[in-house]
């Protein structure tokens, strides 16, 4: 018989390092990661009509409408490389996605095994956002702290094969637009805590420290 399909959700505030892990764990397991985020951006520079509608909310640091994520999400879980699971990025991040996440696991059969809670104090995912430099090509992101991105602006990240386009601040990661995301997480995102915490299934895991020990703790909690 297959292996039964792994399902993992990576929750917890922007900056807080869901995409570094996502990327990490997705190698380590052979299952994709699923970042709406990045499906989002991808779907504005292409000016497909998902992105004419999303661009406005994702500028101001506001949620997309949970129809149009929950079509987009319906979508993205059908495709034939999401059928030994997934690790979801970003998505749900409302009581009403995460309902209709459920559904949707439903008809397929499938089972979340681990919601992983990333804990990093306010003041450094502020300073995480604003140092953050995310190439507009490839998705590689960068912390003009930690992890400068290649000078001239060039991203030559052989890891992911980019040639090299721009590595930009992305417009919601500015200052005056992050403490508003961080609100909104608090305000819509936060109860799904409790929402998941109930079935047994969120795992709170230390984000803070290196992106090497992070990991450690993060594999421990989905094992
Ligand atoms: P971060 O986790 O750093 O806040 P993301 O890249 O996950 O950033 O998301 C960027 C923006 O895309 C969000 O601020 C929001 O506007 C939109 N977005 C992404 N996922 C969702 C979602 N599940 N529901 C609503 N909006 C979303
Ligand atoms: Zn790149």
């Amino acid at each position: 018989m297959a292996e039964a399909p792994i399902v993992l959700i990576l929750f917890g505030p922007p900056g807080c390092g869901k995409g570094t892990q996502g990327k990490r764990l997705a190698a380590n397991l052979g299952i994709p990661t699923i970042s709406t985020g990045d499906i989002l951006r991808k779907a504005v520079r292409q000016g497909t009509e998902l992105g004419r509608e999303a661009k406005g909310y994702m500028d101001q640091g506001q949620l997309v409408p949970d129809d149009l994520m929950l079509g987009l999400i319906d979508e993205r879980l059908a495709a034939e490389d999401a059928r030994r699971g997934f690790i979801l990025d970003g998505f749900p991040r409302t009581v009403a996605q995460a309902d209709g996440l459920t559904r949707v696991l439903k008809e397929k059969d499938f089972e979340i095994r681990a919601v992983t809670n990333l804990v990093v104090e306010r003041e450094l995912l502020i300073e995480r956002i604003t140092a953050r430099r995310v190439c507009s090509t490839c998705g590689a992101t960068y912390n003009v702290r930690t992890l400068p991105p290649p000078p001239e602006g060039e991203c030559g990240d052989p890891s992911v094969g980019c040639a090299g386009e721009n590595v930009l601040q992305r417009k919601d990661d500015r200052a005056e637009t992050v403490e508003r995301r961080l609100d909104v997480y608090e305000a819509s995102t936060a109860p799904l805590k409790a929402y998941y915490g109930g079935r047994g299934l969120l795992r709170d895991v230390d984000g803070q420290g290196t992106p090497e020990q992070v990991f450690e703790r993060l594999q421990a909690a989905v094992a």
